[in-house]
């Protein structure tokens, strides 16, 4: 059964910056809950970040540069942190992430721009960005129906016809 690596927070955990939690309350999630497939992970508390701790933004992204409210670099926490992802999922053999949306870290598509405006640019968080890279796929919380269709081609076996030219 295929893994899923989860932001810590969806799943109650207090990893926040704010020392909250995101629960996501979906019958999925806890679905693979019971099956044991998920894998909470939070890349800012694995990369060395307190709890709780200043709200941060990226400032660059070649190279990439992470900065909290008050102008601290923390950038090798940042990048830690996603490093410590991947090999999470390898080694847990995740086969793809449900991260939280907009985070510096775990967002895909979108991020906050750098400037603490509260204004989104398109790009991904630090660790979303080095999961893409290893080729792991990331969703968000509106993303779950892409998500379990994701999974279930990914369980499905292949027909072994399928490119048999002769089959039928
Ligand atoms: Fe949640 Fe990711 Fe932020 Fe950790 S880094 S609190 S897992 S969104």
């Amino acid at each position: 059964m295929k893994k899923i690596l989860v932001s810590a927070c969806f799943l109650g955990q207090k990893v926040r910056y704010d020392g909250q939690h995101s629960l996501l309350q979906h019958p999925q999630i806890q679905k693979w809950q019971q099956e044991g497939r998920i894998v909470p992970f939070c890349p800012e508390i694995a990369g060395g970040l307190a709890i709780p701790r200043l709200p941060s933004e990226i400032t660059s992204r070649h190279p990439v540069m992470v900065v909290n409210i008050q102008g601290d670099d923390v950038t090798p926490e940042f990048l830690h942190g996603a490093e410590l992802a991947v090999e999470k999922a390898k080694e847990t053999g995740a086969c793809c992430a449900l991260l939280k949306s907009r985070s510096p870290s775990c967002g895909n598509r979108e991020t906050y721009n750098g400037e603490f405006n509260n204004t989104l640019t398109p790009c991904n968080g630090v660790t979303a960005a080095e999961l893409l890279r290893h080729g792991i796929p990331v969703f968000n919380e509106r993303e779950i129906d892409h998500l379990i269709e994701f999974i279930t081609m990914q369980e499905t076996p292949e027909d072994p016809n399928s490119n048999n030219p002769h089959s039928g």
